[in-house]
């Protein structure tokens, strides 16, 4: 076995209740690095192609990156991988927090889960030791409830994965919680945990991380905190609610469902700036040994219309945006009310934030009115509606049940043309950054084998030395740049490195490289790293091949900029989907009109099963 993982996963069938430990090979671990890269792989092969994602032939797993738990600056993430019930292809969910490393200190890379418990159930990993524990006195609390239960249970070191009441009653863009605020949120993967009975996954442990040089690593990560950026204290500070303000001022947050723009519609947006946000603060928040820890614990509100407890924390970027600027709801302390009630039911505050802008924009048009919703009065910028009616969707109370699974299911129920209202891409709510003049995200958004998704790279977030010169005003000669950015990002996620620790705390993209290399022991070089970040790439793209899944993926016209907007600074642009994706998807050998890898580039990435399966 090579150095910087367990070297162990572990099955376990809900419906027989029996656990299973298997090996990791070190040439899968090398060729995929853990993460989404081990779980896609996993899936791939382990998964047959058309099940019910919140049927028990489904699989769910839990997986932590080659450099989770270890001295890589922020070393903290976990992902959630499982087919999306909300886009019927790939999906996966990061997050940081304790959970992942502790899952490797308990014994484990990794936990899959196949099949439907007869009643509620957690997993309980003790310093190697796995047991099915019945849940019946967890179902209905919410996840600070559940955490606060099973360490009072089991003590105060253990690290609780969970999903809340949304998770339970399966809405579709339910997340999996840890550490009461910090959520995989993304491809609805809290119902696929809610569909099988799981509660919870609870870890606790003590157990090393084998490293190829302890000495070498630990000099390393000094040195690599000696040389942060002047970024970090902003990060600490503000976390990504600092970068509010000038992504209403450049046109990249959403505004009113995506049809406004912020300086012209919503030109209070300064009421929910990063320094309002640090004002609410209480202190400063972080994942596992993080240099950054830009998230924070917020002053608890005994009064007033919104009250949250002294747990509730900080909202980001995310979710400022998706409930701030895109609802044209300037109240902060609903906004901070909003982000708890998401995070105690387990929502994402993404979807969560596009699907009661839906329902704005549907009440405006007289689409929806009072006695759909409720009696809720559905307008933009009415905080206690807002409130109101996104408690309604996290417990699927009335009218919430239409929406508690996203827009586009929500959209199909209520008929009438709201269809072009629901802003999502391949029914996968769109993130806070406009594609329209955010080339980036618009090919992310479009060709990755996640839809709508603002972390799969491109051009961002790389210090120094990343990715090759472009022009990043221009599509022409983007192919190539955008594909080293997209396999870059594959390798720091798949790894278990935090994107805001790529983007603010490291010097220089080689220091990453160098961590992998102390770490694991291996040889490798930047370009193997590539090679690799495109094989996880096209592994998770294979997977939506084979549900019969073609891309890129259709946008909604509105974020296309059909028609261009009129005003502010990205007015009067047009994307033009064959310009956008058309390079890219030819340099890293997919076809341009279906999404399918070549079998010369399956062959060429070592996926010799993946072909046979592909091309038959
Ligand atoms: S930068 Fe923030 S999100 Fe990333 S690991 Fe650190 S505290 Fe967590």
């Amino acid at each position: 076995m090579g150095h910087g993982y367990m070297g162990k996963m572990l099955w376990v069938d809900l419906s027989k209740r029996k656990i299973t430990e298997e090996p990791i090979d070190e040439k899968t671990m090398r060729n995929f690095l853990g993460g989404y890269g081990l779980g896609a792989r996993v899936l791939f092969s382990r998964q047959k192609g058309g099940v019910d994602p919140l049927g028990p032939e489904a699989t769910l797993g839990f997986v932590t990156g080659i450099l989770t738990g270890t001295d890589a600056l922020g070393g903290s993430r976990y992902v959630v991988v499982g087919k999306s019930p909300l886009t019927g292809g790939w999906g996966d969910a990061n997050s940081g927090g304790n959970f992942g490393p502790y899952l490797k200190f308990a014994g484990y890379d990794a936990v899959f889960f196949t099949g439907i418990a007869d009643k509620p159930v957690y997993l309980l990993i003790d310093n190697g030791k796995a047991e099915l524990k019945d849940a019946s006195n967890l179902w209905g609390k919410d996840t600070f409830e559940t955490q606060d239960i099973l360490r009072a249970a089991h003590g105060k070191d253990l690290e609780v994965a969970c999903v809340g009441p949304s998770g339970e009653k399966k809405c579709l863009i339910a997340a999996v919680m840890n550490n009461k605020g910090r959520a995989a949120g993304r491809s609805g993967l809290g119902a696929v945990m809610g569909s099988k009975n799981l509660k919870a996954v609870a870890v606790r442990g003590n157990m090393k991380i084998p490293v190829a040089d302890e000495k070498k690593s630990a000099e390393m990560r000094k040195r690599h905190l000696a040389s942060m950026g002047p970024r970090v204290s902003f990060m600490r500070d503000f976390g990504t609610s600092g970068l509010f303000s000038m992504s209403c001022e450049s046109d990249d947050a959403p505004c009113k469902n995506w049809a406004g723009t912020a300086v012209v519609d919503f030109t209070t947006y300064k009421k929910l700036s990063g320094e309002e946000v640090l004002k609410k603060r209480q202190r400063g928040w972080g994942c596992w040994h993080c240099p950054v820890a830009c998230g924070g614990i917020m002053k608890p509100n005994a009064s007033g219309e919104f009250t949250y407890s002294e747990e509730a924390h900080k909202p980001e970027y995310e979710t400022l945006a998706m409930f701030g600027s895109n609802l044209l709801n300037d109240d902060l302390d609903s906004i901070i009310k909003l982000n708890d009630i998401c995070n105690r039911y387990g929502l994402d505050t993404i979807s969560a934030g596009a699907v009661i802008a839906f329902v704005l924009e549907c009440y405006e048009n007289g689409i929806l009115t009072k006695k759909d919703t409720d009696g809720l009065e559905m307008k933009w910028g009415n905080a206690k509606a807002i409130v109101a009616m996104t408690e309604k969707l996290a417990k699927r109370e009335g009218f919430g049940n239409i929406i508690a699974d996203g827009v586009k299911k929500a959209a199909e129920r209520i008929g009438k043309g709201s269809e072009k209202y629901a802003m999502h891409i391949a029914g996968q709510e769109v993130p806070a950054h406009d594609p329209r003049g955010g080339i980036m995200f618009a090919i992310g958004y479009g060709a990755s084998p996640t839809p709508g998704r603002h972390t799969q790279g491109g051009e961002g977030p790389f210090p120094p030395g990343a990715l090759p010169d472009f022009d990043r005003m221009s599509l022409k000669g983007r192919g190539k740049p955008h594909m080293v950015g997209v396999a870059l990002t594959q390798v720091y996620n798949a790894a278990g490195v935090c994107m805001i620790v790529i983007g603010d705390a490291y010097g220089h993209f080689d220091h990453l490289i160098e961590a992998l290399q102390t770490i694991t022991g291996w040889d490798l070089t930047r370009d193997e790293l590539i090679k690799t970040g495109i094989r996880i790439e096209t592994m998770r793209q294979a997977f939506n091949v084979r549900e019969g899944l073609t891309s890129p993926w259709k946008f909604p016209d509105r974020m296309l900029g059909i028609p261009p907007k009129q005003v502010g600074p990205r007015k009067g642009i047009t994307l033009n989907p064959d310009e956008l994706f058309t390079e890219y998807y030819q340099v890293i050998g997919w076809d341009p009109k279906t999404g399918k890898p070549s079998k010369q580039t399956l062959l060429e990435l070592g996926l010799d099963d993946v072909a046979k399966a592909l091309y038959k």
